[in-house]
């Protein structure tokens, strides 16, 4: 705790407005302070990715409304470890809260990359924290705790008030040997709990696997020896942000004698990210894609982004064939060192199977156990974490429902006398008295469609789904001076069927034929509206398309007069 003592009213709460409905997006908010004069902090401003269901959306927000008008009294947002989807928001919602921010310097690295690519470099001020470091944001003092995952520097945050402890893990594992960076600070999270831990908010990534999440050392072993033993051209395709992944598959590349070209602007980006902390010491220099030209294939290993099937990443062109300067062919191999993210299976299978076309083996986790070990907690890691922390609150986060209820009941097994899991929005009053959801909060979505922030669900992506189940007719009807028929009405249809027995242009003679008779029902009068016109040819055409496909398409009907 702190020295400050709390003032009659203070209340701690907890309030996560993203990461608590879905692995993803994670935004939580931790408000001290009485009901109408509430501080806050921010931990994480993270994003998730679109799949089928938001055809042309990519990413996905948090929706801020809530905290935005509270943006005054936001202290600082705590950024824990530099993945996606816990900085990727920084860029787009920074704007709208406008708290300076805070990382170690890895994060710090690449937030002041994405700052710099959306113009806010010189606006949004990043203090860097020293790993372990503490500081003050008014009633709250932070302190990160360095623990283990699957990137450099991720940090849980020991969090300090006047009404208790709050040990936040962000995304964690307990890797003894995690060959970048330290191990997980045991000692330091055993002293908070010695201490006193009121409520733990933690990963449930996990929660349905038993046992261990296994180490990044097993994973250099495995690795080193399944590259050795391939002939031919290799490629691997791991997360980019995975630096000890990165390290493992270059020092095994360059122990069987291939120097090692790193394909992919984010795989780049990453080294680069990565030396500036001291990391990927010792290995390299990489060869250019162009460069590695000149090499035979069995000299040359290709580390690659693309692992999930994502359709402009390298891995996926060279599936393709489309890749200007890497090909892979006949006894070629690829090593899929990741796992499948849910939503993802589909793309990666489709490139699995270019690939195997192609004649390139494929290795993958499931048929090779081993090339890839979790970054987060499984069981038998929640259980010890607990055992250090030992909370009296446990607040399961980072998970869909199921995740985060089954973490609540693990939790109860393991004696915690409290476990909440809220959903985004639900606000969590950690202290006084026992914990419990006192309000709730607006939490949503937002999706950046083709770079625009829209609501969830906004009007563009409703049509265009609408199209993409339904089709779509257009119909045009030119009237004179006199409102009678000058010309059409004009009919176009995009993605409606017709087949020998009943072709598209009979269809669209019909149609025309419907058009015309729902003009001529109208009374002169609504005749010289164009909007009372387009209706009634709306309405019809709506109508006759039902009778012929049993669809409703998107119906546009434009009059024009001369
Ligand atoms: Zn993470
Ligand atoms: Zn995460």
């Amino acid at each position: 705790m702190t020295d400050i003592t709390p003032a009659p009213g203070d209340e701690l709460v907890f309030l996560p407005l993203g990461g608590s409905n879905e692995i993803g997006m994670n935004f939580n908010l931790y408000g001290y302070g009485p009901a109408h004069d509430r501080k806050w902090i921010v931990v994480d401003l993270g994003v998730t990715f679109g799949d089928q269901t938001t055809p042309g959306v990519e990413i996905i927000l948090p929706d801020p409304t809530f905290i935005e008008e509270h943006a005054r009294d936001i202290l600082g947002i705590v950024l824990t470890h530099a993945h996606e989807d816990h900085i990727g928001a920084v860029a787009w919602l920074w704007p709208r809260l406008k708290a300076p921010l805070y990382a170690t310097p890895f994060t710090a690295f690449l937030l002041r990359e994405k700052l710099r690519e959306a113009g806010l470099v010189d606006e949004a001020p990043i203090t860097e924290v020293p790993l372990s470091g503490t500081f003050q944001l008014g009633p709250f003092e932070l302190t990160l705790l360095t623990l283990t995952h699957s990137i450099p520097e991720p940090n849980g945050v020991a969090i300090r008030t006047p009404l208790g402890v709050v040990l936040h893990t962000g995304d964690w594992k307990i890797d003894p040997d995690p060959l970048t960076g330290e191990a997980t600070d045991e000692g330091a999270i055993r002293r908070l709990g010695d201490e006193g831990v009121l409520a733990m908010v933690c990963d449930s990534t996990n929660i349905f696997v038993d046992g261990e999440a296994g180490s990044e050392a097993d994973v250099r072993e495995v690795l080193g020896d399944l590259i050795r033993g391939l002939k031919g051209g290799v490629a691997a395709a791991c997360f980019a942000s995975n630096v000890a992944r990165m390290d493992t598959i270059i020092r095994a590349a360059e122990g069987a004698g291939r120097r090692v070209c790193l394909v992919g602007r984010s795989m780049i980006r990453m080294s680069q990210a990565a030396r500036s902390v001291g990391l990927l010491e010792g290995v390299g220099p990489f060869l250019t894609d162009t460069e590695a030209k000149r090499y035979a294939k069995d000299q040359v290993l290709y580390l690659c982004t693309g692992s999930q099937g994502e359709p402009r990443a390298a891995l996926a062109r060279m599936a393709d064939g489309s890749h200007p300067h890497v090909k892979l062919g006949q006894g070629d191999a690829c090593i899929f060192s990741s796992r499948i993210i849910p939503g993802n299976e589909v793309p990666i299978r489709n490139m699995q199977n270019k690939l195997a076309d192609l004649g390139v083996r494929l290795y993958t986790e499931r048929d090779h156990p081993g090339i890839h070990v979790s970054g987060h907690p499984c069981r038998g890691e929640l259980e010890r974490m607990y055992q250090w922390a030992r909370p009296k609150i446990a607040i399961p986060t980072h998970g869909e429902r199921r995740h985060l209820l089954e973490h609540a009941a693990f939790a109860r097994d393991l004696q915690i006398s409290q476990a909440v899991a809220p959903r985004n929005g639900d606000m969590v009053r950690l202290a006084p008295g026992l914990a419990q959801i006192v309000d709730e909060v607006p939490a949503g979505r937002l999706y950046v469609d083709a770079g625009v922030v829209t609501p969830e669900n906004g009007d563009a992506l409703r049509e265009r789904r609408h199209v993409a189940v339904n089709g779509m007719l257009s119909v045009s009807l030119v009237l004179d001076g006199r409102d009678r028929i000058a010309s059409g009405p004009q009919l176009r249809s995009i993605g409606l069927p017709g087949d020998e027995d009943y072709p598209i242009d009979e269809a669209m003679e019909d149609l025309a034929q419907d058009a015309k008779d729902a003009f001529y029902a109208l009374p002169s009068s609504d005749r010289e509206s164009d909007g009372s016109v387009e209706a009634a040819l709306s309405r019809a055409l709506k109508k006759a398309a039902f009778r012929i496909w049993k669809r409703r398409p998107v119906v546009e009907a434009t009059v024009l007069r001369v």
